[in-house]
């Protein structure tokens, strides 16, 4: 659907496609987008424009050795496609489960790959967004307008990772390299190889390399909780036993795995001493009998303050109690020529050091952002239930849970939009916004999440950059599932919190 295009900025008329709705991202939360609209709003015309050359976001950026989820399948995975195999799924898997879900919706001739949008201006006269891509492999920009900007951008840089600065980084003579960007030709076999950090990554890359190294030692400043198990399902397993239909298993075992998930959050709050104690148990159940768990596993905050990473199989104490993995809990003072030397005085040589150190916050896909020729500046910008933002028009960020899964949100906010986009069909509005209503103007105003609550490092240190959240139900960002699914159905779009034009 194109239409005439306004000057461009050297004065020529680029040709500018419309479409009622642009989606930003072909991740979990993109192509789930494509799928909420192609069949709640399918009279409405999208795109999906992603910077990469396919689909899968996290999952296609991210390919290090043994690179795998740490929630479950039926629950990260969509609501309306069930998932069939183990729970814990390598990224292999889960790309293949996205590209049957994009193959069976026809939703491949709505994504255009090596699409780098660098810049979203609203104008309230067209009541339209104009968005400008630079095309990766051509470096020719291309123009869209659309009505609606739905934000699936995820919430960290995928071009780079995030590694501290530590004194002495170029003294060493070894390879640095995060997890995130990790070098097809790197060869660590036989070679003696030091992670540092201690979160999903690390878990996952110390026992997928252990076996080839020749030793590999995870460094952390502070010990992180795990959880271990089997990576299986019994319930699943016996239904399948049963033949009772994938559609019906993955039902049923998306909200077992949501019930006990509500009671073991519920517990981490009234009883964190017991459920600190069980899951050391699971630790100390796969680990030598001397072994210093209160040194390496036992961590100073209460459980579920940042994301519990599952260990399948306990793979990661497995490799621990082999002798071919090890951990060493001290901080670093300096990097030096054959390794790090830290604070203990101790010197930890290494061929390879990884930096599994986390991501860099990236709030709204480094695009640059403008409203009727203002810039943006989101940190203003108060959330609308972690969702919408004042003064920012037709606008939806999808930004999913982090105690239970991304999707549980991601599906939650597809059915929103759709709701919204009827909604504003049905008033003949072209335009809405959120904005405080006169009950709210002393509301306080809070940082995007709380972090008595959360608080991975990420976040804070990229808090500043985030939208503020109020201390009223609309207002909140709560990273509650639980509350949510009942709520977001429920939204009154007539609530004076919406306005129309
Ligand atoms: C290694 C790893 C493991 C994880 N495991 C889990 C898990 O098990 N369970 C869980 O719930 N969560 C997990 N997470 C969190 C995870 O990122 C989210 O759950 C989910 O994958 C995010 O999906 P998304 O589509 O919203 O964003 P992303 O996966 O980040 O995808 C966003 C897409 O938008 C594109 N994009 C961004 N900006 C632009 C732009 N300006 N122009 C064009 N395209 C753009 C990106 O290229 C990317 O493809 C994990 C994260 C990591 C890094």
């Amino acid at each position: 659907m194109s239409e005439a295009a306004t000057l461009d900025r050297a004065g020529a008329r680029p040709s500018v496609e419309h479409f009622d709705v642009l989606i930003v991202g072909a991740g979990i939360s993109g192509v789930g987008g494509a799928y909420h609209l192609a069949t709640q709003c399918p009279d409405k015309s999208y795109v999906v424009l992603e910077v990469q050359e396919k689909f899968g976001g996290t999952w296609w950026t991210h390919k290090y050795p043994g690179i795998r989820s740490d929630s479950d399948l039926h629950t990260f995975g969509y609501r309306f496609k069930p998932w069939t195999s183990a729970p814990i799924a390598t990224a292999e898997e889960i790309l293949t489960y996205m590209n049957e879900v994009i193959e069976e919706n026809g939703l491949a001739q709505h994504i255009r790959y090596k699409h780098k949008i660098t810049n979203a201006s609203w104008s309230s006269k067209t009541n339209r967004w104009t968005i400008e891509a630079r095309k990766t492999d051509t470096g020719e920009t291309a123009f869209f307008t659309c009505n609606f900007l739905w934000m699936c951008q995820g919430y960290y840089r995928h071009e780079k990772g995030y590694t501290p600065e530590w004194p002495g980084m170029s003294d060493y003579k070894g390879r640095i390299v995060h997890p995130q960007t990790w070098p097809e030709d790197l060869d660590y076999k036989g070679k003696t190889v030091l992670v540092i950090g201690s979160g999903a990554t690390a878990a996952t890359v110390v026992p997928a390399m252990a076996a080839d190294c020749k030793h590999i030692t995870m460094l952390q400043r502070s010990p992180t909780y795990f959880r271990t198990g089997r990576n299986a399902i019994q319930l699943a397993e016996e239904l399948r036993e049963l033949q009772v239909s994938e559609e019906w298993i993955h039902e049923i075992v998306r909200r077992k795995i949501l019930f006990e998930q509500d009671k073991f959050t519920q517990r981490c709050f009234s009883e964190p001493d017991k459920v600190k104690q069980e899951l050391l148990g699971l630790v100390k159940k796969e680990l030598p009998e001397d072994y210093p768990i209160d040194q390496h596993f036992t961590p100073s905050y209460r459980p579920w303050r940042q994301r519990i990473a599952f260990v399948p199989d306990a793979d990661l104490f497995k490799g621990i109690a082999s002798g071919k993995a090890s951990v060493v809990t001290d901080e670093i003072e300096r990097f030096v020529e054959k390794g790090v030397q830290l604070k203990s005085g101790k010197v930890l040589e290494a061929d390879i050091i990884l930096t599994a150190t986390g991501f860099n916050l990236c709030v709204l896909g480094d695009i640059d952002f403008t409203v009727d020729e203002k810039p943006l500046q989101f940190h203003d910008t108060v959330t609308y239930r972690g969702m919408m933002f004042t003064g920012v028009p037709n606008m939806v960020w999808v930004f999913g849970y982090f105690r239970a899964s991304w999707t549980l949100r991601a599906d939650l906010v597809g059915d929103f939009v759709c709701r919204l986009l009827k909604h504003m069909d049905a008033k003949a509005a072209k335009k809405v916004e959120v904005a405080l209503r006169p009950e709210d103007k002393d509301m306080p105003l809070l940082d995007w999440i709380d972090t008595e609550n959360f608080n991975p490092g990420y976040m804070l240190r990229g808090m500043h950059l985030l939208p503020k959240r109020g201390n009223k139900p609309e207002w909140m960002h709560n990273q509650d599932y639980w509350a949510e699914k009942d709520e977001f159905p429920a939204i009154d779009l007539d609530d004076a919190a919406f306005i129309y034009h």
